[in-house]
């Protein structure tokens, strides 16, 4: 049989890239994945490596570069993860894919490299939240006005739904939306806790409730411009200061009845559709994230020596890379077969069948990075906690492995939600109402 070998790409370290990119084949990846990567990665060092120092320092990246990554292609495919509306790709689509070719995997091969660039992606978390809930729920008349701005780079957004009250529990939400008498404008009042890029968002979408509500019920969406009575505040979290994670307060914020989210009472519903290629691109990042580590300590252990011999040469530390290359494989298998399983549903049974999977890999990326972060620490000796140097990106690591297990759904709540979900699927297949493949 012919060798079904390609070429090898980037590092050839244990572990440092996913096992297609070292030749060896796949079902998934052909040849438009390859090219993305090859075309990401090239931008990426062209327009990001040398600046993320200088980005960290001041404590936001360079506003220019939005407008930049849009005429790149990126923020196409950033916004609308794993299929693209081809009315959307009169924007341009990095390295000229075209939309009906796009799919999950190159939405994961996108994130891979650039996460792999560091700095720059946590600039886009509101635009991968934000968007979706307008291409799935918002008005055609409201898309039209609204994408040209986001794809453009022109405008940006977030997706707000916590508050200081309630997080996980997201129908414990009080920001209230009510009706003017002439029922031409909702009046927002409340606040939102810890909104990713709120700081230099100009819209938010919102979970809201009518007045006088309580529960799943009561819950809307609206997509708030920002606008007289909405004030943000930087809020500083573990992970750094590019994310810009922000406290939102609404103060009689007039929003026109047009910019509502599909219709009232919908909007549980709609934040928790969104939730799962939230969670499934936490574990995108969650690998390069991993792999990252694992190239950095085994290029260290491979040259430090203690006790006369190099790090790799002591068997403790052999243990300590075995134990990591086995769980990131095992993650980016999972991550494969559920992008591969979503590729191939229609978007209502990839939600009916896969948010307890999806959920449960999210946990597993936040228990994978928590595992590697310290075993790489660990191999690094004292430039694992350095912020400079050859410890550097692990020390950055170390430091938002948080980020991987709390936002979009906390460790307890999500493993619970598997769980659930799974009965689920169990208790409709008794009843001979299980999927149909
Ligand atoms: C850096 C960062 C960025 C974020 N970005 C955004 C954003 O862009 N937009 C947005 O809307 N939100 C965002 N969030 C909010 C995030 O989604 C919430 O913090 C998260 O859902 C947890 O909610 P909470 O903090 O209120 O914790 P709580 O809901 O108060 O829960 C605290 C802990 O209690 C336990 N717990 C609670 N309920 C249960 C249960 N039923 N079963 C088992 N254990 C339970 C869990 O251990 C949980 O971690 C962000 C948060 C952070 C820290």
């Amino acid at each position: 049989m012919a060798s079904k070998l390609s070429e090898p790409y980037g590092s050839s370290l244990p572990w440092a890239e996913p096992s297609w990119y070292t030749g060896r084949p796949s079902p998934y990846y052909k040849e438009s994945h390859r090219r993305l990567r090859d075309a990401v990665r090239s931008w990426c060092e062209e327009n990001i490596a040398q600046h993320t120092d200088a980005w960290n320092e001041a404590g936001r990246v360079d506003p220019e570069i939005y407008t930049k990554c849009a005429q790149a292609g990126l923020l196409v495919p950033i916004a609308f993860g794993k299929s693209i509306p081809p009315q959307w790709a009169k924007y341009p689509i990095i390295s000229s894919i075209k939309p009906e070719e796009w799919d999950g995997f190159h939405d994961f091969v996108l994130w891979d490299e650039l996460i792999r660039a560091g700095g720059l992606a946590s600039v886009f978390i509101g635009l991968v939240v934000g968007a979706p809930p307008l291409l799935k729920f918002a008005s055609q008349q409201l898309q039209d006005k609204i994408f040209p701005e986001i794809l453009s780079g022109e405008k940006r957004i977030c997706l707000a739904v916590t508050e200081p009250d309630a997080g996980s529990d997201v129908r414990g939400i009080k920001t209230t939306a009510e009706l003017t008498p002439d029922g031409k404008h909702y009046i927002v009042n409340g606040s939102k806790k810890w909104i990713t890029n709120g700081m230099f968002s100009d819209y938010f979408m919102t979970t809201v409730r009518a007045p006088n509500t309580s529960g799943a019920a009561g819950i809307s969406m609206l997509l708030i411009p920002r606008s007289e009575g909405l004030k943000t505040r930087k809020l500083d979290v573990i992970a750094g200061p590019l994310s810009a994670t922000t406290y939102v307060t609404f103060e009689d914020v007039k929003v026109p009845v047009e910019f509502l989210i599909g219709a009232e009472g919908q909007g549980f519903k709609q934040t928790m559709v969104n939730f799962n290629h939230e969670r499934l691109w936490i574990a995108f990042q969650a690998l390069r994230g991993c792999r990252i580590a694992l190239h950095d300590a085994f290029a260290w252990a491979l040259k430090r020596e203690a006790f006369g011999k190099t790090l790799i040469e002591q068997a403790v530390v052999r243990n300590k890379f075995g134990n990591m290359g086995r769980q990131v494989e095992a993650l980016q298998a999972w991550t494969e077969q559920i992008v591969y399983e979503l590729e191939n549903l229609s978007d209502a049974d990839g939600a009916r069948l896969l948010g307890g999977a999806t959920a449960l890999l999210k946990v597993e990326s936040g228990m994978v990075c928590k595992y590697v972060a310290e075993e790489c620490l660990k191999i690094m000796g004292g430039l694992g906690l350095t912020k400079t140097g050859q410890g550097a990106r692990i020390e950055s690591f170390y430091r938002a492995v948080p980020s991987f297990v709390v936002p979009g759904g906390s460790e307890d709540v999500l493993i619970d939600l598997g769980v659930r979900e799974a009965l689920k699927l169990h208790g409709l297949a008794q009843k001979g109402k299980g999927a149909k493949l």
